[in-house]
């Protein structure tokens, strides 16, 4: 027999999780999550977990600073602990012409109630003590800025989204859009078809391929990133903010007693190799110890691989595809997607019931936007 659901959603990630939520917290009754393997197991367990403000577009700016004021209240709303840790942001600049468009950013970061600021080098120097400052001219500070556990946060979703009659299907595998007319009437599955007039597509990286089972192109490309993890370390304090070297995008910040660390490989080319490659796994390490040189006595525990979900202009597609009607996507995150989770699920849940976005304006993030040729090109990623 053919299931029916008023709404499917394709994956069980923060977006999945956060949308079906969101929904169902509207009143939508007949949801269905179908995700292939574990709920929170895609791109949502690779993260860093870094929650920030410091974004050069205003609808990044908007959807990080909604999301922040859920996390700030997470584990009382969702009765789930998630480990936030608001010990600022730290971007250092070694460009005098990058460093001009960071002051326009805090600028306009400020402009919409962002606490950052431009910080000189002698105030980087007490904010974190331990990094190099000769070729530094200076950087930008939020200390709303932090980060949470992933995990927790995305289950924290699903558990509130169970509570309000969503059903997840964990271990089924979307195989197949069906389409008659023009709009979608549902999907197959590995564990038999679903019959849904709208399905929302949150596949994170494999989002392109499920999309082209419905014969749609979407430009989301899967890049590896890959993280470390420290042993337990205790020549720098656990206190000091996530730091970032801009023009390399190294990062580190502390983590369960150790620090997290990466820097993405501008040569990585697109694909789902998720092995850990050892020698770029080198290269941040030294990169590491040559801005922060106490890492010098810092052991590596562990590192993983995971991929961006990456578009031509570094930001995410949020909308109705066209053709064929009824379909929505979420994805293409660009690697600042976990962090905007809470406010993408009440956009995406208002937009597709109400038809447009309530409290955010998230058209320029609409799908069309390629082909239009009309990029909203994200300049603050790591
Ligand atoms: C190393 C690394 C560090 C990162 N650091 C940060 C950070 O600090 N802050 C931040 O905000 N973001 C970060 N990101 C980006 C972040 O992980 C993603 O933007 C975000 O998690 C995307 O969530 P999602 O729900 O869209 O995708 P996912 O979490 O990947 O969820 C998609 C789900 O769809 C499922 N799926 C796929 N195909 C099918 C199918 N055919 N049928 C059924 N289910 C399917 C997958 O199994 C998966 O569970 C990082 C990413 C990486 C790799």
């Amino acid at each position: 027999m053919t299931r029916t659901a008023e709404v499917v959603i394709v994956g069980a990630g923060i977006m999945g999780c956060a949308i079906a939520y969101s929904l169902a917290e509207r009143g939508v009754s007949d949801i269905v999550v179908v995700e292939r393997d574990a709920i929170g197991r895609g791109a949502t367990a690779d993260a860093a977990g870094g929650i920030r403000q410091q974004f050069s577009t205003e609808t990044n700016i908007r959807l990080a600073t909604a999301s922040v004021r859920i996390w700030e209240t997470f584990a009382e709303r969702f009765d789930t602990e998630i480990g936030l840790r608001q010990q600022g942001y730290l971007f250092l600049l070694d460009d005098r012409a990058e460093a001009d468009t960071f002051r326009a950013n805090v600028d306009l970061q400020r402009g919409l109630g962002v606490p950052s600021r431009w910080v000189e080098p002698d105030e980087i120097a007490v904010l974190n003590p331990h990094v190099r400052l000769d070729d530094v001219v200076g950087g930008t500070y939020c200390p709303e800025d932090g980060w949470v556990d992933t995990y927790q946060a995305t289950m924290g979703y699903a558990k509130a989204a169970r509570r309000l009659g969503v059903t997840f299907l964990e271990d089924t595998a979307v195989t197949g859009i069906t389409v008659k007319a023009g709009r979608v009437t549902g999907i197959e599955t590995t564990g038999g078809p679903i019959s849904a007039p709208l399905v929302i597509l949150c596949a994170g990286p494999y989002t392109r391929t499920v999309a082209a089972m419905a014969g749609i192109d979407l430009p989301i490309a899967p890049s590896r990133r890959m993280s470390f993890v420290t042993e337990p370390f205790d020549r720098l304090p656990s206190s000091l903010p996530m730091t970032i070297e801009f023009s390399t995008g190294l990062y580190f910040h502390p983590e369960s007693g150790g620090f997290l660390f990466g820097m993405g490989n501008p040569d990585q080319p697109d694909g789902f190799d998720k092995t850990v490659d050892e020698e770029w796994m080198m290269t941040t390490v030294e990169r590491l110890v040559d801005r922060a040189p106490a890492f010098e006595d810092a052991a590596v525990r562990r590192g993983w691989a995971g991929f961006y979900e990456v578009t031509p202009d570094d930001n995410p597609l949020l909308g109705f595809v066209g053709e064929p009607a009824g379909l929505a996507v979420a994805a293409g995150f660009s690697g600042h997607g976990f962090m905007q989770g809470p406010a993408i699920g009440a956009c995406i849940a208002d937009l597709v019931i109400g038809g447009e976005s309530r409290t955010i304006d998230i058209s320029p993030f609409r799908p069309s936007r390629f082909a239009e040729g009309v990029l909203a090109q994200e300049h603050n990623v790591i």
